[in-house]
């Protein structure tokens, strides 16, 4: 089978032929049919981050596919049943998060296509119980971009706890940035996008936005208290400079939710704005198997518009310049 492998994390990525891997006990084998390109699978084939995947290894984690071998004991799925292999490729099952909601807190947790081979290839194995049923009427393109760009961008707007007559400033309209638009719009809030690219703000007018700012020309700060504040900031942007510019931008009682995880990433928090305005900055790492179920569902009954383009797997290096560059205007999806 054909795979994109990181061999090392200063070089393109290879397109190698690996043999296809044989489920063990407890995991389904995977043909896949699409796999997003996620801005994550960019840190990792770069190594951007303070734990870094072990080299050689496969990314991708918004892979979709059809279930064509089940390992041993395997109960959750059936030959032929079209799955999704999502970040949290699996977690332990018994430790205090597993057990109250948080699986994706688990210190015992593997992530596909970072600590175990992804979906960057034409099969993948997988976590039987981790795998998460695609509805029929969901196409695989879209699905792709749901289970990670849209688990977590609607996962932001969940812990965020937004109230309808709040306004949210979404900072980057990219793969996560564009969907959250709408779930931000869902539970009624006022949108506020905020990218440094005319076309993607005009994609966030397209999806529901009510106001754009373009924090090139503008200075976002200024633009978003002239429109009242957001009351919720959501950091897509991969920069340390939108986290601060989203920080800024909050009114009293206001939440940033951080969610881009640029490679130099501090932030320097104002102390006394944070306790005067009562202030609360939180994490939001992908969302569990139920939201991904959430986010399908809302899909498949159509509250949502997935924008993604389809590419070859050996187009990925090209890929990923393409998302670097800004020129992608959502998600890229590989397709098999
Ligand atoms: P993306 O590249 O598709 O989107 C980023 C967007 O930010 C682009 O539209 C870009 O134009 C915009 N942007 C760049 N600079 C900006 C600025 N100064 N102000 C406003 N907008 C700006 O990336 P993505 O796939 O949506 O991922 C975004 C980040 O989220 C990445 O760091 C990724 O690793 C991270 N991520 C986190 C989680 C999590 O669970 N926390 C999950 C998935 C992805
Ligand atoms: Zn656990
Ligand atoms: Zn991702």
């Amino acid at each position: 089978m054909k795979a994109a492998v990181v061999t090392d994390f200063a070089a393109p990525l290879e397109i190698q032929e690996r043999d296809i891997p044989k489920p063990a006990r407890g995991q389904v084998l995977v043909r896949m049919e699409a796999c997003g390109l996620c801005h994550t699978d960019i840190h990792a084939a770069h190594g951007d981050w303070p734990a870094k995947p072990t080299l050689p290894f496969v990314p991708g984690h918004e892979g979709i596919g059809i279930v064509t071998e089940l390992g041993a004991g395997v109960t959750e799925h059936q030959v032929g049943d079209r799955v999704a292999i999502a970040w949290l490729g699996s977690a332990c099952g018994h430790c205090r998060y597993c057990i109250d909601g948080r699986e994706t807190l688990c210190q015992g947790q593997q992530n596909s296509g970072y600590s175990v081979d992804g979906a960057f290839a034409e099969f993948a194995v997988a976590d039987a119980r981790f795998t998460v049923a695609v509805p029929a009427s969901i196409e695989s393109l879209d699905a792709a971009a749901l289970t990670c760009a849209g688990v977590t961008s609607y996962k932001a707007v969940k812990v965020a706890g937004i109230a309808p007559a709040e306004t949210v400033a979404v900072f980057g309209i990219g793969g996560l940035g564009h969907l959250a638009v709408q779930y931000a719009r869902l539970v009624g809030a006022t949108v506020i996008a905020i990218d440094i690219d005319a076309d993607k703000l005009e994609l966030a007018t397209s999806l529901g936005a009510d106001h754009v700012v373009n924090a090139l020309e503008v200075d976002p700060i200024e633009a978003i208290r002239e429109l009242g504040g957001a009351d919720v900031s959501l950091a897509f942007a991969v920069t340390p400079k939108a986290f601060q510019q989203a920080f800024a931008s909050l009114n009293p009682g206001g939440r940033l939710v951080c969610v881009a995880m640029p490679p130099e990433g501090t932030m320097s928090i104002p102390i006394f704005d944070t306790v005067i305005k009562g202030l609360k900055i939180i994490g939001s790492i992908v969302g569990t198997r139920q939201d991904l179920a959430e986010v399908f569902e809302l899909h498949a009954s159509g509250r949502t518009r997935v924008v993604a383009e389809g590419r070859k797997l050996d187009e990925v290096n090209q890929a990923m310049s393409e998302v670097l560059s800004g020129e992608a205007l959502a998600r890229l999806v590989f397709e098999f």
